[in-house]
């Protein structure tokens, strides 16, 4: 049987990853988070003392040596970096504004993006990103662009990182979004987009499972 790609984009705190991982699990498929391979690449920058924005150049020369692994876990995806399990680490604000900075490397993508493609060869998957619908998979079965209003994604985000025991306002929180919005959707080289096959969903006045009742009645009605 053919592999089936769902290709899920939109602007950070949309909601893709939990979105995803319920529906991955829903319909079997395999959940590929993209934006933890970038998060890695940021890391690593960040832990050799480089400039996530490669201002000197470092950062591409040592391309070579940073390996990015995905293994899966109790169905939850793992990213290895060299070797190492840094799923949890990745997710400080800290990362999220280096893994942004990172993602406009046309070197880095090119990198990641092959990656990507390997692994939707091999099975069927839901992957979530910026660039999966008009990039990565310009041929994914079914295309979803997923967001709401940035301040709906900033109070989320918020609430996530007070949960995990984050101190940081939700001030903070929005301004980061904004730049990271802005830095995402006006790069050059594979910038976040609306593909024009994809639908566009916005969650701005929906709570948790009416998001997911949306997107898994979409993908239901456009498999047949
Ligand atoms: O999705 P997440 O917030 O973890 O992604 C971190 C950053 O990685 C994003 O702000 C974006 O700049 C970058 N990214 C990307 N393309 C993807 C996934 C993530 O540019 N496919």
């Amino acid at each position: 049987m053919k592999n089936i790609s769902v290709a899920i984009d939109g602007p950070a705190g949309a909601g893709k990853s939990t979105i995803s991982k319920v529906v991955a699990k829903t319909l079997g498929l395999i959940y590929v988070d993209t934006g933890a391979m970038y998060r890695a690449v940021a890391l690593y920058a960040i832990q050799n003392g480089m400039d996530t924005k490669n201002a000197d150049g470092a950062l591409e020369k040592s391309l070579d040596k940073i390996s990015i692994d995905i293994a899966y876990q109790d169905g939850e995806q793992h990213i290895f970096l060299n070797g190492e399990d840094v799923s949890g680490i990745i997710r400080t604000p800290e990362v999220s504004m280096g893994a942004s900075n990172v993602a406009t490397l046309p070197c880095v993508r090119l990198k990641l993006v092959e990656l990507q493609r390997e692994i939707a060869k091999k099975q069927s998957v839901i992957m979530d990103g910026r660039d999966i619908g008009t990039y990565v998979l310009p041929s994914a079965d079914i295309k979803i662009f997923l967001t709401a209003s940035v301040e709906a994604r900033a109070k989320r985000r918020h609430k996530e990182l007070i949960e995990k025991g984050t101190s940081v306002s939700y001030e903070e929180v929005l301004l980061d979004m904004q730049k990271r919005d802005l830095n995402d959707s006006t790069r050059a080289f594979a910038p976040l987009k609306q593909a024009d096959d994809a639908v566009l969903i916005d969650t701005t006045e929906y709570d948790f499972d009416a998001s997911v009742d949306k997107i898994l009645s979409h993908i239901k009605e456009n498999m047949k």
